[in-house]
């Protein structure tokens, strides 16, 4: 198909809430390791890996070809009969994850992920309300829609019965207007008076993303989640991390997300990176929580042998390519040049997160900290210009997310630096 057939198509087949980037779309073809190529033939270095999903870079050989060997062998069983693909994925995952997490339950998406830790956090406390953060972005069914609290994606219909969502930990734009340290992270706090003010005393949940992603890669202070943890179990209720953006090394030097904030959460949820673009979700609990769960449940897709293969391959290429350490260090080199850039441009108002999860909060003015969405917009295409694919979010749409693989050295890094300092120039000029 031409570019143009491939629009048409698409606007007349699709549903047009879910957007494109661009005002004049890129049509992806192809990718292989750092890379992709757009229809025309046009070579990008991609930082954003299809929303932090390609891991260890397109096409991984090892994940590639463990995918193809289990397309041929056997694509699909359902949940009815055992496969040594999931059981062998579901070890792995115990291996992996923090505390005592050790039971999975595998979907196909972030949003099944998350809607089934919120069910068994119900069950297995018998309590029903949850508190989620304001910022947060859980996924595009009804209760994930409730749990996000960011507008753009609650439109129509969106209610939260159950819900509740304490302040966010957003430093750039403290919502009690304080300054960290001196602040003593007061944020953490709201949570206890949310509880107080908005449930009946006892919750099931408290529900939150590491690093918020969608809301524009918000990094707490290192205190927030060991605070709240403590308040969480004075209520009750069991600490959901939902590491859909942040799991399997994203932040560099750990598996997940929340092992850089010293707690021990509950339950796990992932999807994502997890399978390098294969589509698998999955609910990691502890035993006694998993094992709570009251009659029965199932997912035709979840556990399947095809995706199951992906997600392990991909842990073991994480393993064997030594990538948590990769992420660590190539992710401190990125974060200094990005400090760089933000002294050299008025534009970046704010460098934020960990590894290889980076945002860059565009603002008109570094001092009335004014968001600048369009010039958001403008430096993405600028960037695809130059070769360089990264991605956006925010409540204001001016927060810059950029996430390559995590197999890239210092050379990549310096290649995508050199192409934002040319668009930020060219946008000055
Ligand atoms: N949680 C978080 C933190 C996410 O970023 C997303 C997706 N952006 C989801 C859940 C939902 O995942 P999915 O799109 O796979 O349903």
């Amino acid at each position: 198909m031409t570019r143009e057939e491939i629009l048409n198509k698409k606007s007349k087949y699709v549903f047009p809430c879910v957007t494109t980037y661009y005002s004049d779309p890129l049509i992806a073809d192809r990718a292989q390791g750092h890379y992709l190529w757009d229809l025309e033939g046009r070579r990008y270095l991609d930082f954003f890996g299809g929303i932090l999903t390609v891991s260890v870079g397109h096409c991984h050989p090892k994940v590639t070809g463990a995918v193809q060997a289990q397309a041929g062998r056997l694509p699909h069983s359902s949940t009815v009969y055992a496969t040594e693909a999931v059981v062998a994925l579901a070890e792995k995952l115990a291996e992996i994850t923090p505390g005592r997490i050790q039971k999975s339950f595998f979907t196909n998406s972030g949003t099944e992920a998350n809607e089934a830790a919120i069910l068994i956090a119900r069950m297995a406390t018998g309590s029903y309300d949850v508190v989620s953060l304001r910022h947060a972005y859980s996924g595009h069914s009804q209760l994930a829609k409730s749990v996000t609290a960011l507008s753009n994606w609650r439109k129509a219909g969106v209610i939260s019965v159950g819900i509740s969502h304490a302040i966010s930990p957003y430093c750039y734009r403290c919502p009690l207007k304080l300054t960290y340290p001196t602040c003593g992270v007061a944020c953490a706090e709201d949570v206890e008076d949310t509880i107080r003010t908005t449930t009946s005393g006892a919750i099931a949940a408290f529900i939150a993303e590491p690093i918020q992603g969608a809301g524009g890669f918000i990094t707490p202070p290192k205190e927030y989640f060991k605070m709240v943890f403590t308040i969480v179990k004075k209520y009750g209720g069991l600490f959901i991390s939902d590491e859909v953006q942040t799991g399997f090394a994203r932040t560099g030097k750990r598996w997940f997300g929340i092992e850089h904030w010293e707690v021990e959460p509950d339950i796990i949820t992932c999807a994502k990176g997890m399978a390098n673009g294969s589509p698998v979700g999955a609910t990691l609990a502890t035993p006694e929580v998993a094992d709570s769960y009251k009659g029965l449940t199932i997912s035709t897709f979840g556990g399947n042998p095809v995706t199951a293969v992906a997600a392990r391959a991909t842990i073991e290429v994480i393993e064997e390519e030594k990538l948590l350490e990769n992420v660590e260090r190539v992710g401190a080199y990125f974060r200094r040049k990005l400090e760089a850039l933000q002294a050299k441009y008025p534009l970046i108002g704010d460098v934020r997160g960990l590894g290889l999860m980076q945002g860059l909060e565009l603002v008109k003015n570094p001092k009335t900290k004014e968001p600048a969405p369009a010039e958001t917009n403008q430096f993405m295409d600028r960037c695809r210009s130059n070769g360089l694919l990264i991605g956006k979010g925010g409540l204001f749409g001016n927060v810059i997310r950029i996430s390559p693989p995590l197999t890239v050295g210092e050379a990549q890094i310096d290649d995508a630096i050199e192409r934002m300092d040319k668009s930020l120039g060219e946008m000055a000029g």
